[in-house]
């Protein structure tokens, strides 16, 4: 069976939009809206892919990367971060957290399932393209 695709993101709207895209494509698709609860279904599940929004309440999205990175079940899981505020700084700090790469809110529905699969291929133009 395939892995699922983990979201972690607090946005119900931006929740509903990437899961409903990714099932529209035959991903199976796991969500938490908070890091604690992402980090546990990521242990139990070890997703394909991680889909992790940086701005979540109480842990935000670097430190849930950085905790991601720390479990030895995860380290070939590749986690992209998604943000509305990506600017040079933040950049830096997502890739350093352990992030393969980042999407830039609102994402747009119409190249969004080519970027995803490219992460899932661990396609390295793809991602190189899409760290901005
Ligand atoms: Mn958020």
């Amino acid at each position: 069976m395939e892995r699922p695709i983990l979201i972690i993101e607090d946005n119900e709207q931006n929740l509903y939009l990437f899961s409903f895209i990714l099932r529209k494509h035959g991903y199976e698709v796991i969500c938490a809206r908070e890091g604690r609860e992402g980090i546990e279904l990521a242990h139990r599940n070890v997703p394909r892919l991680i889909l992790l929004d940086i701005q979540l309440p109480v842990m935000d999205g670097f430190t849930v990367a950085e905790e991601l990175k720390k479990d030895p079940l995860l380290k070939d899981v590749a986690v992209v971060a998604i943000t509305s505020y990506a600017m040079a700084g933040d950049r830096e700090r997502i890739l350093s957290a352990g992030c393969s790469a980042y999407l830039e809110k609102p994402i747009n529905p119409e190249t969004f399932m080519a970027q995803i699969e490219c992460f899932l291929k661990g396609d390295r133009h793809g991602q190189n393209t899409h760290r901005g």
